[in-house]
């Protein structure tokens, strides 16, 4: 991070100084209180077990130049500063938002239902063929982290590729007002956190907010195979680029040939001529990542050679389609989080990973999901069944749903096993897995299954 003064922070913010010298210079901004280095902010945040307001003292002990504060207490550290606010986390927000402006650089927002740290790390790669990139570390995408990806930005940095993540309305506006992209990605419109939206349509509307921030010669990039984003073709004013797989898109992929493990390789055609692309990771749902990379290079007049160079140097996060080998068998340890979207497009990937080999699927509760929670669950279990997965473990209490959509849809019971606990799941694999077998693993976050990755390959 470049200096700020806390006579910038009080601007930012709004804020009064309660204590201390608004020309002291701050160096970094830390909400954790056992990270704080010397010359920092500290940005304390009431959360539900700790209220960082206790560390203030500490923290300004410890190095920090200054620190937030919305309690009345002031404490008085000789040398240092306090700022008080209304909402610190709403502070956080706004000191951003005043940084992000000093860097004339091309920003670009990413949200959507899944695929957007796949997505993120994917344009991120493209565009450090021609930018010193700065991009969202991990999934730090909500109004705590987002602020302190922004934080991370710098004189030598080129072009940011920012994660935005949400569970509700307002929360994008609101993140979309620090980023300010020039260019905005949208992924895809599916059922995570359908249960505090309510509808599909909602969920839409919700990641349109992005576009509240988007400069006003900014470009959106959608995937034009999902039929709700593909709907608002004529309706923003904005320039709009589509990808997908169907005819007539922008950035169409064509001749798609799944390679397994090693990936797959499509052809695209740019300007009138046809390049061929290889995406380093297995799943049809990264190609559309690809995709979507592509545009946004194109968009930053990036030529073909160093996007297609920058997608083949993809590598995913981890716990996303990480295949690991334990004893002759392959494992995708997915187990990063699960929609409905995301939990077929791994079952896509454990068939066409294991060719004639036996597939085992073992699959966890996808959490939040409310009223539409036992269907989507049922559902999961009638797709495995219907790509002809042979065994199906689930774990978790809507687990046992996928685990009756399976029976529904004609498994055999001796198939179908439900279990509570990720180290019951895990012992049984140990017990039913061959050699050559293909195991997939993946549920939600909450649901913790890389426990059964690890106990497994233990
Ligand atoms: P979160 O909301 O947790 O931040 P995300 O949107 O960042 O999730 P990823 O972490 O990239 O999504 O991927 C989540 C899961 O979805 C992984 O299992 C991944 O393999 C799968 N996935 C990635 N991209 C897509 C896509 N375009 N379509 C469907 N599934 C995808
Ligand atoms: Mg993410």
């Amino acid at each position: 991070m470049e200096n700020l003064k806390c006579r910038e922070i009080l601007e930012a913010t709004g804020g009064t100084l309660a204590f201390g010298d608004a020309e002291l210079d701050i160096c970094s901004i830390s909400t954790d209180s056992r990270r704080v280095g010397k010359g920092a902010l500290f940005v304390p945040i009431a959360g539900e077990r700790f209220d960082g307001h206790d560390f203030i003292t500490s923290s300004l002990e410890a190095g920090a130049a200054a620190s937030l504060t919305q309690s009345s207490l002031t404490p008085e550290v000789p040398g240092k500063a306090i700022i008080r606010v209304c909402d610190t986390v709403e502070a956080l927000g706004k000191i951003a938002k005043y940084y992000r402006k000093r860097f004339a650089i091309p920003f670009v927002g990413i949200t959507g239902s899944v695929g957007k740290t796949s997505t993120k790390d994917m344009v991120a790669e493209v565009l450090a063929g021609s930018f010193n990139v700065l991009k969202t570390e991990g999934n730090f995408n909500n109004e705590i982290g987002l602020p302190l990806t922004i934080f991370n930005i710098d004189g030598r940095h080129e072009a940011a590729v920012i994660e935005m993540g949400m569970s509700g309305f307002g929360e994008i506006s609101r993140l979309t007002s620090i980023v300010r992209p020039s260019i905005a990605i949208i992924t895809n419109i599916g059922l995570s956190h359908i249960e505090k939206l309510g509808s599909r349509q909602n969920i839409l509307k919700a990641k349109l907010e992005i576009l509240e921030g988007l400069h006003n010669h900014g470009t959106v990039i959608l995937n034009g195979d999902d039929k709700l984003l593909y709907g608002i073709k004529d309706l923003v004013s904005f320039k709009t680029v589509f990808y997908g797989m169907e005819e007539g898109l922008d950035y169409q992929a064509f001749n798609i040939k799944t390679e397994g493990e090693k990936g797959t390789g499509f052809e695209l055609t740019v300007n009138g001529r046809d390049y061929k692309i290889h995406v380093p990771v297995p799943g049809l749902h990264n190609v559309y990542n690809a995709l979507a990379a592509v545009a946004a290079g194109i968009e930053l007049r990036m030529d073909m050679d160093s996007i297609i160079k920058g997608i083949a140097r993809f590598i995913p996060s981890k716990m996303r389609m990480d295949i690991i080998k334990h004893k002759g068998a392959t494992v995708i340890n997915d187990t990063y989080n699960a929609s409905p979207q995301s939990m077929e497009a791994a079952i896509n990937v454990l068939k066409e990973l294991a060719g004639n080999n036996r597939t085992i699927a073992v699959l966890g509760d996808m959490l939040q999901m409310g009223e539409w929670a036992l269907n989507a669950h049922v559902d999961v279990g009638i797709f495995a069944v219907s790509k002809g997965v042979d065994y199906i473990l689930t774990v978790g209490a809507s687990g046992k749903n996928i685990a009756a959509g399976a029976v529904e849809a004609g498994a055999e019971k001796c198939r179908v096993h439900s279990f509570e606990r990720n180290e019951d799941a895990a012992d049984f694999l140990k017990e039913l897995f061959k050699e050559g077998d293909v195991i997939l693993v993946k549920g939600s976050r909450g649901m913790k299954m890389e426990e059964i990755v690890e106990r497994f390959t233990a």
